[in-house]
C-alpha cells in the first residue's frame, strides 16, 4: 500500500478482514478459505473502487441498471458476482460481466442462465439462493427443495453449480441466525454427499455486516459486507 491516508473505506475493509481471521481461527479454520465480498448498492464507483487497495478484489451486485451504471468505471481487477434478484429477461446484460451468480432462485432462471451462456460459450458458476427462514416475502429454495433443485441445476451444460447463498432473517436474534447459518452448512453436505456430477461444490455464501463473523464461525466462505464497509446507505 502507498503512504497515502487510508479512507474511511480501507480501513474498514482491514477492519473486516481481521475480523474475519480472528474468528476464522477461533473456529479452527483457515482464513484465506473465507472471501471479502464488498456489496456496492448506492455506492458511487469511485468509492466502491477503493476497498480494492485495501485487499478487497470481489464486489456483489444487486440491482440490474444500477450495476450497468457504474461497470464501466470499476476497477477492472475486481471479480464481480451478481446476488440480487434477478429477472429473466435481464440475464443477458450481465453474464458476459460476472464471474459468478449467487442468487438463483427458480429452475426458470437458472434456463434462462444456461441459454444465455451457450451462446457467448461460457460456463458461469452459480449459487442456489436458499430461503432458509421460510419466509413469505423471500425468494429462494425451500430448505426442503435444495437438493432436487441442485440436481436438475447440474444438469445444465452451460452452469457449474459451485454451492449455497442465503439471506437469513432480518431482525433475526443471535440464537436464531445461527441456527439458520448452521442449516445453511447442513445442506451443503447434503448437496456434496449426492452423487451430483460436480466436484467443486464448496461454496456458502452468508453474513452481512451484523451477522457475518457468526456466518463464518459456521462455515461461510463468502461474506457480504455493505454497510460495514462504506456506512449507512441514502
Ligand atoms: C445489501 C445486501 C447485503 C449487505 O448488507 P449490509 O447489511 O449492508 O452488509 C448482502 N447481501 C445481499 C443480498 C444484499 O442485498
Amino acid at each position: 500500500m502507498s503512504e497515502k491516508l487510508l479512507t474511511d473505506t480501507a480501513l474498514a475493509v482491514v477492519k473486516a478482514k481481521e475480523n474475519i481471521e480472528k474468528a476464522a481461527k477461533a473456529a479452527g479454520r483457515d482464513p484465506k478459505t473465507v472471501r471479502l465480498m464488498a456489496v456496492t448498492k448506492t455506492v458511487s464507483p469511485e468509492i466502491v473502487n477503493e476497498v480494492v487497495d485495501a485487499g478487497c478484489d470481489l464486489f456483489g451486485e444487486n440491482r440490474v441498471q444500477e450495476f450497468l451504471s457504474k461497470y464501466e468505471s470499476y476497477d477492472k481487477r475486481a471479480e464481480i458476482h451478481f446476488i440480487g434478484k434477478l429477472q429473466a429477461n435481464k440475464v443477458k446484460y450481465i453474464v458476459d460481466k460476472v464471474t459468478m451468480i449467487e442468487s438463483v432462485d427458480s429452475i426458470r432462471l437458472a434456463k434462462e442462465i444456461d441459454r444465455r451462456c451457450a451462446e457467448i460459450s461460457k460456463v458461469m458458476d452459480v449459487l442456489l439462493e436458499v430461503n432458509i427462514a421460510n419466509e413469505e416475502s423471500k425468494s429462494g429454495f425451500s430448505s426442503e427443495e435444495v437438493v432436487s433443485a441442485a440436481e436438475e441445476i447440474s444438469k445444465f451444460n452451460h452452469l457449474n453449480l459451485r454451492g449455497l447463498m442465503t439471506i437469513g432473517r432480518f431482525g433475526a436474534e443471535f440464537e436464531e441466525t445461527k441456527g439458520y447459518f448452521e442449516k445453511m452448512s447442513a445442506l451443503l453436505v447434503d448437496i456434496k454427499s449426492k452423487k451430483i456430477d460436480n466436484k467443486d461444490i464448496n461454496v456458502l455464501s452468508m453474513g452481512m455486516s451484523s451477522d457475518y463473523e457468526l456466518a463464518v464461525e459456521s462455515g461461510a466462505t463468502i461474506v457480504r459486507i455493505g454497510r460495514g464497509l462504506f456506512g449507512e446507505r441514502k
